[in-house]
């Protein structure tokens, strides 16, 4: 009997210890499930080094993913890892295999399995539009018209009607213009199709072997290295702009082939462009990026005026609904490509706060680029934006990588993470902070968006529905506001969360200057 007791403590102390681990330090319980979570951009090389080189690795960034989890966030992109000539990797070299400098496939591996182990998903960046020029497919289809991958590539020659068409072709034209470069020596009457640059020759998606071989490659990542999906560069450019249709129908194809791997397997899209542009591609894409809500973010805090907002929102998600009802809208502030959302606001730090509060109360599955919740600074050239993520003070941080000079987010303008992680009033807290009430509220993280009026330029103001609605106001001015419940919102009386000094009375509510208050009924 003694020892079945001794069972039963044990059993009760495990079960409490597990509990109170699942909870500790949020809201409630965690309601979001992939894709509908928080999403976070990692280049690599900046993020965190575990061997003292100065960059970052794979075995670095396992070491930060329970800070991932703690943060709230659900699911991963990393940037491309793949061996390449270039920084940032968007040229592959060989698409089986990952950068040395980064670590190894069986490193990935682990990495992949250690997040799964904390419910977070992995997704990898996917550069399928064009390899790097130094590619074994291309070293050896430039030898010639007879070379096996000479049909990877899309050719033309002097002679040649398309190339008549396309103008006068000549190498280092202004790409916008035309996109042909000259392959120098002795083939200098062929030319290769490379929609971003020389050293990145286009693939060929007429080729049925080519066609072929990318689905070999996902299926080496989806089946193998057990991604969850992939983040699709330059979706939109995989055919010419003059066969969009193309495209589309190409996406679809891809997935189909991806979900015989992974019924559940993923994509999520990069088609820089309006939403017009990008809403044919949900049939094949299931999430693509919304960089529309993005700028309209920023203008709505630089210009102080941001009554229009949901209305906008609401506007594209009408309709992209109409091409897939099922779609994910990936929602960000900035990414990689772009100047940093702090630098954007041009630091203003009660900017950049509301910001973050805009994006993760509207519906979608929201983006972090990486750093972004420590407020760093970030302006272009790219390398600007790609800086070294600050865990710690230069002196004690093992994790910090290397990067050259001029440096944005250096010691003197930024708190690294680990002073901010003691300031209750941090950037990064306040993004721990509104990423927990979303993932364990509903109406915040499955909830449609209704827009609501009150006739103030500063507010954006909306309801996110469902079964226990919220009521969002956010006020991007200067100056404190007050707004008055009309009857259809009187109900709306309990405060579920201020950053300042929000207060509600009689249906009367005023918002501090560059603050925001979520009210439940
Ligand atoms: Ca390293």
């Amino acid at each position: 009997m003694k020892s079945l007791y001794s069972y039963f403590i044990l059993f009760l102390v495990c079960f409490i210890g597990l509990g109170a681990h699942t909870v500790s330090g949020q809201q409630g319980a965690n309601i979001s499930s992939w894709p509908r979570t928080i999403s976070y951009e990692i280049y690599v090389q900046s993020f965190a080094d575990s061997d003292g080189d100065g960059k970052g690795d794979i075995k670095g960034m396992m070491s930060k993913l329970d800070y991932l989890k703690d943060l709230g966030v659900g699911s991963l992109w990393l940037m491309p890892m793949s061996p390449s000539p270039s920084y940032h990797k968007y040229d592959v070299m060989d698409y089986y295999g990952i950068d040395s400098t980064y670590g190894t496939v069986a490193d990935f591996k682990k990495f992949v399995e250690e997040a799964h182990k904390r419910n977070i998903k992995v997704v990898i960046d996917m550069v399928l539009n064009h390899s790097s020029s130094r590619n074994p497919w291309f070293v050896d289809a430039r030898k010639g018209v007879n070379s096996p991958y000479r049909d990877y590539y899309v050719w033309t020659e002097k002679s040649d009607p398309q190339t008549r068409s396309r103008g006068n072709v000549t190498a280092g034209e202004n790409r916008e213009r035309n996109h042909w470069v000259r392959l120098p020596g002795a083939d200098s009457n062929y030319y290769y199709y490379a929609q971003f640059g020389g050293n990145m020759p286009d693939l060929n998606y007429d080729n049925p072997k080519l066609r072929e071989e990318i689905f070999k490659v996902g299926r080496f990542w989806a089946s193998e290295v057990k991604v969850d999906g992939f983040r699709l560069d330059a979706a939109r450019h995989i055919f010419p702009d003059e066969r969009a249709q193309d495209n589309h129908r190409w996406w679809e194809y891809f997935l189909q082939e991806m979900r015989k791997v992974n019924k559940d397997f993923y994509l999520v899209g990069e088609v820089w462009a309006p939403a017009e542009v990008v809403g044919p591609y949900l049939k094949g894409i299931p999430a693509l990026f919304d960089f529309d809500m993005g700028v309209a973010i920023i203008k709505a805090l630089n210009t102080e005026r941001a009554d229009s907002l949901a209305i906008m929102h609401k506007k594209i998600r009408d309709f992209y609904r109409t091409v897939n009802p099922d779609y994910v809208d990936a929602t960000f502030l900035t990414n990689h490509d772009q100047v940093r959302i702090m630098s954007s606001l041009n630091g203003n730090t009660d900017k950049a706060k509301v910001a973050a509060s805009i994006l993760l109360t509207l519906p979608g599955s929201p983006y972090l680029y990486y750093g972004e919740e420590i407020g760093m600074l970030g302006k272009k050239p790219d390398q600007g934006i790609r800086e070294p993520f600050l865990w710690d003070t230069k002196e004690k941080d093992k994790s910090r990588t290397t990067w050259e000079k001029p440096f944005n987010s250096n010691d003197s303008t930024m708190v690294p993470l680990s002073q901010q992680m003691r300031d209750q009033n941090s950037v990064y807290n306040h993004y721990k902070k509104l990423i927990q009430i979303r993932n364990s509220n509903k109406a915040l993280t499955y909830g449609e968006l209704e827009p609501v009026n009150f006739n103030n330029s500063a507010l954006s103001a909306f309801i996110r529905t469902g079964d226990d609605p919220v009521l969002v106001i956010h006020n991007v001015s200067g100056a404190e506001v007050t707004a008055t419940l009309s009857n259809d919102l009187a109900q709306y009386s309990k405060i579920l969360y201020k950053d300042k000094n929000a207060n509600l009375k009689s249906r009367v509510v005023s918002i501090p200057a560059y603050s925001s208050v979520l009210l439940q009924k």
